[in-house]
């Protein structure tokens, strides 16, 4: 059986690894676009400041792929499915057919349409080749730095751009920090926490109107009531499942693949998992729910029923010396707070009007995280 995965991150080498660990015979061939071995995508925000080691990076060696059979082809788009005669057509003029075909093509970075947005200095880090591009700015001297998007992956970036010494200033539309992540009280704790961060300057509740440019480069950022001087802007507003090259091939697509708890999409034999994929309506855009569905797309693409469990994932941040955690659901009828202001530690449950046990936020001390977490999975969707 000729099993086509499509994508280089770690849905698509979770569904490699464990179809080799279910089936001697299979074909299995990943095609990626990235000209790197498959990693670990969060490390990126770190790498701007930071040199991780190989094994630190990629998910596991070269020799790994050898040694499974897993023909990995580098540098190679897919840019047409056809489902009706199950073929492929790739950027270098080959093509493939397969039996089984799993879509793992991620998501991208969501451009907000603000006007400079095309000038020379604004960015976003989403591949190994972005951060390359980043590494290459930071080395000529880049001071002013604007991060647009104050959620998890801006506050991660942030940390980095201020340990190689630029001044940065985060521009969130939410009032609130982590709005996502944190509940009110949570926020405004976490919020006086980091305004004492040297050379971070954080605007909430403010908006970019443009991207102010001089023969074609950035040079600043205008808000409302003013412009905040920037040679780069990083742009961190969110993510998109890239569907366009399902939906080129008649596979129904809404925010994401749209797939059922099996990863089937609508095409017969044609899978999607990770970031790609919307399963009940959600799109997750989270590492471990992306690792989760490669695995289950494995099961079902040999034939073996595995269903995708709904899972509260959660949510893990540590930047600026603080460590938070958060799951589940961040409101309720009844919520309990410890909060320890000389130690920074925070634990806050929420509770339904049952008083059954619904989420959580950790500050600080992240020690009962896994207990919590698995006090509310799983969960059927
Ligand atoms: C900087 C950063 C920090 C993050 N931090 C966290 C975190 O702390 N916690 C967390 O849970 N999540 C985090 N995430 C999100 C997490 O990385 C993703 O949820 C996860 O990588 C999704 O895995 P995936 O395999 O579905 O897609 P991806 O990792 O996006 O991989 C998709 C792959 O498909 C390739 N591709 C796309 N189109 C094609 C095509 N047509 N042909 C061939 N190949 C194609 C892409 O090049 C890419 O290699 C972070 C993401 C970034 C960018």
């Amino acid at each position: 059986m000729k099993i086509a995965i499509i994508g280089g991150g770690v849905a698509a080498f979770e569904a490699a690894k464990t179809v080799r660990s279910l089936s001697n015979e299979a074909e299995i061939t990943i095609y990626s676009r990235e000209e790197t071995l498959p990693y670990r995508r969060p490390a990126l925000s770190r790498m701007a400041s930071e040199t991780l080691s190989d094994a630190q990076f990629y998910i596991k060696p070269e020799s790994f792929y050898a040694e499974n059979r897993i023909d990995l082809k580098l540098s190679h788009t897919l840019n047409a499915i056809d489902t009706a005669n199950r073929t492929l057509q790739f950027n270098t003029g080959e093509s493939a057919i397969y039996d089984k075909l799993l879509l793992a093509v991620g998501s991208h970075c969501f451009c907000p349409p603000i006007p400079g947005m095309d000038l020379n200095g604004v960015m976003s880090l989403r591949e190994y080749s972005d951060l390359q591009k980043l590494r290459m700015r930071l080395d000529s001297g880049v001071r002013n730095v604007t991060v647009i998007g104050g959620g998890l992956l801006g506050l991660e970036l942030s940390e980095s751009l201020l340990k190689r010494n630029c001044l940065v200033t985060v521009i969130e539309g939410c009032p609130n920090l982590l709005p996502r992540n944190l509940d009110a009280e949570a926020a405004e704790i976490v919020l006086e926490m980091f305004g004492k961060v040297e050379n971070l300057t954080l605007r909430f509740g403010r908006t970019v109107d443009s991207i102010e440019g001089k023969a074609g480069k950035v040079v600043g950022v205008n808000l409302a009531n003013g412009t905040i001087p920037a040679e780069l802007v990083m742009v961190s507003a969110g993510v998109r499942a890239n569907t366009e090259i399902a939906a080129s091939g008649q596979i129904k697509c809404n925010r994401g693949i749209v797939v059922d708890k099996f990863m089937r999409t609508s095409a017969s034999d044609v899978y999607a998992a990770g970031d790609c994929a919307e399963v009940d309506a959600v799109s997750y855009g989270l590492y471990d729910a992306a690792r989760n569905m490669g695995e289950i797309a494995a099961h079902n693409m040999l034939g073996e029923e595995k269903a995708f469990v709904f899972q509260p994932f959660p949510a893990r941040l540590s930047v600026f010396g603080v460590k938070l955690f958060s799951v589940g659901k961040l409101s309720g009828e009844h919520s309990k707070t410890t909060y320890d202001p000389k130690a920074g530690t925070l634990k806050k449950l929420f509770y339904d009007a049952n008083k059954v046990f619904v989420g959580a936020i950790l500050i600080g001390d992240l020690r009962e995280a896994p207990k919590l977490q698995a006090e509310l999975a799983p969960q059927r969707a």
